[in-house]
């Protein structure tokens, strides 16, 4: 069912799946409402601001492949919310750190990962889209005009044509299971994995790498809790914020420690770094530690993705978001820009 000019959509979710669908819906003149559970819009791409720093606790960074993507990337650094990162990645493991060149050119948001998301939601709203944040919409009930959303607090929203669920694939099950056959099938062959992440913030930079000229970045671990270590303060625009570091755990480890308490999974993720990191143990003093549990983190290996990368279903529904796609970044927003060529009928 291809969208109007005099349709009214509703886009659920507003991580960068959803507004990368609803930024092309209203650049083609479409009517856009977005909702959002969270205090903001950024889903997994989304940053922790604490008193001395800011952390990325879902995407580190990003890789570019698509055309179309390669295009949006260079407008997001043209307005300044993107830059290039790392140019130093290595390799840490318990037999040592090597630099890791894997040919990918990176980005990341600038001055945080939450800048991208931000930016689209702004000009979002510049073109007179809505954006309701703290609203997790619970059900969809069909009237004779379209669908009507109602939120955990009982508000009632639309109705609207058409209906975009960019939420992972186990919530989006929840929303269109009553309506849906095919859709909510196609939820079921989607299965997530979970995964913790952990920060620490120093007050003064980790001692650097025996033998090692280059300042390290960005790290791939190979350790049994461990996955990959970031230094949020190396990247572009937080130049001046003390060292910390994102700690994003191994998957197999998250799930066995799923239930755990945050403080606990932060310190065994700080354990593992030490493990792992091979300057003399003089460590500087932590100021701040946590961790963040994304239930939801990334698509399962045996995930039965649809070959267009998104889902239309009956009546105005359909499906965005990277699960569909591939996992990443990329994945989530070609998802969601090609969910809206399709629904505004251009290819
Ligand atoms: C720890 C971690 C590290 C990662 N590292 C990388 C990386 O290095 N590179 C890379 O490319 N990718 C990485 N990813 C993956 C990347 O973050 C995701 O692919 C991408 O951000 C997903 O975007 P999305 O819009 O599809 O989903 P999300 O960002 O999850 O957005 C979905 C939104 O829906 C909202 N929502 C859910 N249910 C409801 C509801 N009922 N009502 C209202 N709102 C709802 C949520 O609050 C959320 O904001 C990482 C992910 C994690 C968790």
């Amino acid at each position: 069912m291809a969208a109007h000019p005099s349709s009214r959509i509703a886009v659920i979710g507003a991580g960068i799946a959803g507004l990368a669908c609803a930024k092309r819906l209203s650049n083609a003149g479409q009517s856009v409402t977005l909702f959002d559970k969270a205090r903001g819009p950024g889903g997994r791409m989304s940053s922790k601001r604490r008193p001395k720093a800011t952390l990325d606790l879902g995407a580190q960074a990003f890789t570019v492949r698509h055309a179309d993507f390669a295009a949006e990337v260079e407008r997001w650094r043209d307005a300044g919310c993107v830059a290039k990162w790392p140019n130093c990645l290595y390799q840490a493991s318990p037999s040592g750190w090597q630099v890791h060149h894997d040919g990918q050119n990176r980005f990341v948001g600038a001055p945080r990962m939450s800048a991208i998301t931000r930016h689209l939601a702004e000009s979002l709203e510049s073109q007179g889209a809505a954006l309701h944040t703290q609203t997790r919409i619970t059900t969809l009930n069909p009237t004779t005009d379209g669908w009507q959303l109602k939120s955990a607090t009982d508000e009632v929203f639309g109705p609207y044509t058409h209906v975009v669920i960019s939420a992972p694939p186990p919530q989006a099950a929840k929303l269109v299971q009553e309506w849906d056959n095919r859709l909510f099938s196609l939820c079921q062959r989607l299965p997530q994995r979970s995964c913790w992440a952990g920060w620490v913030v120093f007050d003064a930079p980790l001692p650097a790498l025996p033998g090692e000229a280059s300042e390290w970045q960005m790290a791939r671990a190979q350790h049994p809790a461990l996955r990959l270590i970031s230094r949020n303060h190396t990247k572009p625009g937080r130049e001046d914020a003390p060292e910390s570091v994102s700690l994003i755990a191994q998957l197999d480890w998250s799930e066995e420690h799923l239930e755990e308490e945050s403080d606990a999974v932060a310190q065994k993720l700080f354990d593992a770094l030490r493990s792992l990191y091979p300057a003399p143990l003089r460590w500087p003093k932590i100021v701040d530690m946590g961790a963040h549990r994304w239930r939801y983190s990334q698509p399962a290996e045996n995930a039965d993705m649809p070959e267009e990368g998104f889902a239309i279903g009956h009546d105005g529904l359909s499906l965005c978001g990277d699960s569909l796609r591939g996992g990443r970044v990329e994945d989530a927003w070609l998802s969601g820009h090609q969910l809206a060529q399709a629904l505004s009928g251009q290819n």
